[in-house]
């Protein structure tokens, strides 16, 4: 017998409603990709100051977090199991070439990366210049061991996984999700040894933030990164050799030089005030450019701009500038861009992009 033209129209409408609250119930795919650090650290007590960091696997990790199933179908894979002080270019590279396996398939929405907070910013500046995916790419670690009263990391992964999750967070480039924040990986620098609320991202600000999973954005960053980076680490197994040199009232030049001898490739100086030394300092950087070494000044500073010729003649003496790059990511950036060889102009022109 044919269905009364009101049924079939019933049965329709039925079909509709249930395929659209499949549609919006459908969760993301997350994958959490484990490196270590004090998230995953361990103590014998819950009030003690020492402790050993990447202690605890991802799946333990997972477990003590209540409620983030219902956020997304999660997967967890261990990179690495370090104390971010024993980073390494070996397992950043490993890290990216990860993430951009995962990020080609359909199947993942979004990808959380575990870490210690000590080169947390080294990390993610280096994913986001490497990596060529729209898709959330979120760092997220802790201050306080997963053994610690008030552990800071369970709510942090919540986030993290709730950030990853949410299609709002793409083409953002590589994020860091820590106390509620998020960053981008361009402007975010630690700025407390202890306190929970370590991270800041001064003078440019957050790109949002994330309350019990509630996400909320304020901008996109302002630099170049993921598909529009030009760098591109496929099949690097090793990075050159670039030596940070920290400034301070009457340095000697002697390491300067001891660096190009041990065969740097380029050298960031994390200068005083505007990525300022004093003579007999920039007498040997400006010998290290003669040599054919890249030698940017940063500054020691948190916050500002080091600019070219402001006290110093860079276009005299060679030298580039780092703008608003802290050392540790001016390494970063220069031991990428050395890959190949590049002329200190074209280094300068990278500072003002990345
Ligand atoms: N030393 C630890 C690490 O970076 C500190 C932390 O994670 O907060 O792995």
């Amino acid at each position: 017998m044919k269905p009364s033209p009101l049924f079939a129209r019933i049965i329709a409408i039925a079909l509709i409603v249930v395929s659209f609250s499949a549609v919006a119930q459908k969760k993301a795919n997350v994958v959490i990709l484990a490196t270590g650090g004090t998230i995953a650290g361990a103590a014998g007590s819950g009030v003690q100051s020492g402790y050993t960091s990447g202690q605890v696997t991802i799946d333990a990790m997972v477990n003590a977090v209540p409620d983030i199933t219902k956020l997304a179908t999660i997967k967890g894979e261990q990179i690495s199991n370090v104390g971010s002080q024993d980073m390494s270019f070996e397992i950043m590279l490993k890290l990216a070439k990860r993430i951009g396996e995962l990020a080609a398939t359909a199947d993942c929405d979004g990808i959380v990366i575990t870490h210690g907070t000590d080169t947390m910013e080294e990390t993610a500046y280096f994913l986001n210049l490497v990596v060529k995916t729209d898709k959330p790419v979120v760092l997220v670690g802790s201050m306080r061991p997963s053994t610690a009263v008030s552990a800071d990391g369970p709510l942090n992964l919540y986030n993290a996984v709730a950030v990853a999750a949410d299609p709002n967070a793409k083409n953002r480039g590589v994020l860091l999700v820590m106390n509620d924040w998020i960053h981008s990986a361009q402007t975010l620098t630690k700025v407390s040894t202890t306190a929970v609320q370590t991270f800041m991202s001064p003078i440019r600000g957050l790109i949002g933030t994330s309350a019990y999973g509630k996400n909320e954005y304020y901008r996109y960053p302002h630099n170049l990164y993921g598909a529009k980076s030009e760098f591109d680490v496929t099949g690097v197994t090793k990075l050159p050799r670039v030596d940070i040199i920290y400034a301070d009232a009457d340095m000697s030049p002697d390491l300067i030089d001891a660096s190009v001898k041990l065969g740097a490739k380029g050298i960031v100086i994390a200068g005083v005030g505007n990525g300022n030394m004093n003579k007999v300092s920039l007498d040997a950087c400006a010998r290290a450019a003669k040599a054919g070494v890249i030698v940017v000044r940063s500054s020691r500073v948190t916050t500002g701009n080091v600019d070219r010729n402001v006290e110093v003649n860079d276009d005299q003496l060679g030298l580039v500038a780092s703008y608003d790059l802290n050392p540790q990511k001016a390494r970063i950036l220069l031991s990428v861009a050395l890959l190949k060889p590049r002329k200190p102009a074209e280094i300068q022109k990278l500072y003002y992009q990345y």
